[in-house]
């Protein structure tokens, strides 16, 4: 008993959490605005939808509800009541990652600033990954931008694609993905909100619309959500995919950052 726990502190001391110093280099460096704007230049709309669905437009990796790898061992379901959530100890949850060394320091600093969002409205900590750790999450630039739902157990990967995903809002997405949250139209309660329109759906994308039977943890319906798409995903012919039942003439899954429940889920779920 006293050898696990030894074990387990010297785990977490040598958990080497990302520091204030990245950010400060990051803010110093590279201006965040500055770094957005560049990369926005030319792009209309830089909602999380859009940047997905152009991202993954010519995509070959299977992926499931647009931007979820399929599962290595488990159905991608909400599976925070199945075992992939990440671990917390004591007061912190702790997720080692690692990124891989052929982004430049600038895209790198996006995807930093993006897992330090969480440690300032989470008890998540991203930690670099030591020879310690079995189960991490991998930033690399693959195709499209993508992640699986949950911990999955030894590497995952999350892929956010050069030139296409390095957004403040689509890493906050992708990492919402990998602590186990899946997109907010295909919530339980879904039905009561917004209507699905089959027939302007890029045929072969129906099932990104599938609802799912999701914990949904207390919160409200958020058309704000970082996981909401907006009206006009996986649209074949312009024309919306999605409509507020409220409000059609409503426009929503534009979100430049987490929402205050996407905050308040993570917080719920891993029970901050
Ligand atoms: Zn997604």
């Amino acid at each position: 008993m006293f050898a696990v726990v030894l074990f387990f502190l010297a785990i977490s001391m040598a958990a080497v959490p990302l520091k204030a110093a990245d950010s400060v280099n990051l803010i110093k460096k590279t201006d965040v605005t500055d770094v957005i704007s560049k990369a926005n230049v030319g792009i209309k709309k830089t909602d999380v939808t859009d940047v997905i669905s152009k991202a993954n437009a010519r995509i070959q990796t299977p992926l499931i509800y647009g931007d979820i790898a399929p599962s290595k061992s488990r159905n991608a379901d909400p599976c925070t009541a199945t075992g992939c959530k990440w671990p917390k100890s004591e007061s912190y949850v702790y997720v080692p990652v690692q990124i891989s060394p052929l982004y430049t320091q600038e895209e790198r600093n996006v995807i930093l600033r993006g897992l330090l969002s969480f440690h300032t409205s989470t008890c998540i900590r991203f930690v670099w990954k030591n020879v310690t750790h079995q189960d991490f999450v991998y930033f690399y630039s693959g195709t499209g931008c993508w992640s699986s739902l949950g911990r999955q157990g030894g590497l995952q990967v999350v892929s956010l694609m050069k030139n296409g995903c390095l957004y403040h809002s689509t890493v906050q997405h992708e990492v919402s993905h990998a602590l186990g949250f899946h997109h907010e139209q295909v919530r339980s309660d879904r039905d009561s909100y917004v209507q699905v329109l089959p027939e302007n759906i890029i045929p072969g994308n129906e099932k990104n619309f599938d609802k799912v039977q999701t914990n949904n943890l207390g919160t409200p319906y958020d058309f704000n959500s970082v996981m909401h798409y907006n009206k006009y995903g996986f649209s074949k012919n312009g024309q919306p995919t999605l409509l507020s039942k409220a409000n059609p003439s409503l426009d929503f899954g534009r979100a430049t950052s987490m929402s205050a429940n996407d905050i308040a889920r993570i917080n719920k779920l891993y029970g901050c």
